[in-house]
């Protein structure tokens, strides 16, 4: 049988940068360190778990977890007696994400499969479909939340989250977070990538999906606190509902 990692003849053209997967690879053994360079996602992790869960009632779904990287939220939402699928294109996020799971006895299944590759298969398998802090690494966002919106079942609910485009954003989100406090790594972000609200919605809504909410996640560098709040200048969520 050919090995599909090098047998090109009909490769799909798949929808992700490879640049973008190694930066995670690169940094995988530190994912559930929280003074690590993942540690605004272990701060933001209990305020959007609990948006999620308020919104969705999280005990008993079937949810997916898209760019799930190390599965800090995948396995939260385990946690809180979700039945949780989380795939990336990472080996490496995926291998951590595993281990951690095992460690504690959470049951998560994890996944390297491409959004686009998993909607093909599991068309609207999903109540509850989460993509955060991924589609601004991806060549063809749009696309993603196509696939996002396959996966759910009618009524499904979707959970969306990424970094505002404005010079606000470009001070806070790149230049303050990565050059100023450094809390990521810098390169960790581009500019050109980044995903106004109206750009989201409005892909929400060509994939037939209603947008019901969205809230802004600010960070006050003095007290080092993220807050879910209206300000959806940097760093928002946003809440959509498969209507039919
Ligand atoms: N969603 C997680 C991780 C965010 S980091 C959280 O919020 O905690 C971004 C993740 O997206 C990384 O794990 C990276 O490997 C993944 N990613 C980037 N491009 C991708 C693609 N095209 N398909 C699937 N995952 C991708």
């Amino acid at each position: 049988m050919a090995d599909p990692h090098t047998d090109t003849r009909q490769a799909p053209q798949r929808n992700v940068d490879l640049h973008e997967i190694a930066k995670f690879e690169q940094l995988a053994d530190r994912w559930w360190d929280p003074s690590s360079e993942f540690r605004p996602l272990h701060d933001i992790n209990p305020l959007r778990l609990n948006y999620i869960d308020e919104r969705a009632g999280l005990p008993g779904k079937r949810v997916i977890d898209i760019g799930c990287g190390g599965g800090l939220l995948s396995e939260g939402m385990a946690r809180r007696s979700a039945n949780v699928t989380g795939i990336d294109l990472g080996e490496a996020p995926l291998a951590v994400a595993r281990l951690h799971a095992a460690k504690d006895n959470i049951e998560v299944e994890y996944l390297n499969i491409a959004a686009e590759e998993i909607a093909a298969e599991r068309a609207g398998q999903y109540d509850v479909v989460t993509c955060l802090e991924m589609l601004e690494h991806v060549p063809d966002p749009a696309a993603v939340v196509r696939a996002c919106a396959e996966l759910a079942r009618p009524g499904g609910q979707l959970f969306f989250s990424t970094i505002n485009r404005n010079p606000k954003a470009f001070l806070f989100a790149i230049v303050g977070a990565e050059y100023v406090l450094r809390l990521l790594p810098r390169g960790t972000h581009e500019y050109a990538k980044l995903i106004r609200p109206s750009e989201l919605a409005q892909w929400c809504r060509d994939a037939g999906l209603e947008v019901r909410d969205t809230c802004g996640l600010t960070y006050n560098p003095l007290t080092q606190v993220y807050r879910l709040n209206r300000d959806v200048s940097v760093n928002y969520m946003m809440h959509a509902v498969k209507v039919s």
